[in-house]
């Protein structure tokens, strides 16, 4: 499966391609979300949760390390894993139970919890792209293969 490029010309583009890879995967998966700082993953996945009907706030979970949103029948897990100095803490946040759920875990900074976070289903890699942001998207399961080809109809 070849991987998908897109492009976000502004935040609102940004949000709007969240909401869209909202909608493919359904509300369950892992996609792990790189870029440099203010590349635009909790943009992104600000659209994803907004996507699934959240009206609040999506705040960056930088400090908590994850925040749950509940949103019907859709449970979103959003981390950012910035600040973690070991992967191990990982384990004290019972995050295991976040994994064996049907839930849709988008995972900023990923390599920091290498060896106990899941297979990705699917990388987003975000670059900026003259004023905009160019998304490549790579999957790595059957599930995250479907996302993709959903998402080039
Ligand atoms: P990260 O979580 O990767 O550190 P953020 O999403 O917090 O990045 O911040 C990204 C910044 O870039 C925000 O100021 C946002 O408005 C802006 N931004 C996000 N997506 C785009 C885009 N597609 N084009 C231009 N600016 C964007
Ligand atoms: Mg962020």
């Amino acid at each position: 499966m070849p991987e998908v490029n897109l492009y976000a010309g502004d935040e609102a583009a940004m949000l709007a391609l969240g909401a869209r890879i909202a909608r493919v995967t359904g509300g369950r998966g892992v996609i792990y979300l790189h870029g440099d700082l203010g590349a635009g993953k909790t943009t992104l996945s600000r659209g994803l949760i907004r996507g699934f009907g959240h009206e609040g706030k999506v705040k960056s979970p930088t400090f908590t390390l994850v925040e749950p949103y509940e949103l019907g029948e859709v449970q979103v897990f959003h981390f950012d894993l910035y600040r973690l100095v070991d992967p191990e803490e990982l384990e004290f946040l019972g995050i295991r139970d976040y994994f064996e759920g049907n839930a849709l875990c988008l995972i900023e900074w990923p390599e920091r919890g290498a060896g106990i976070l899941p297979k990705a289903d699917m990388d987003i890699t975000i670059t900026p792209h003259e004023a905009g942001r160019t998304l490549r998207l790579s999957p790595h399961t059957a599930r995250g293969e479907a996302w993709c080809v959903a998402l080039t109809d």
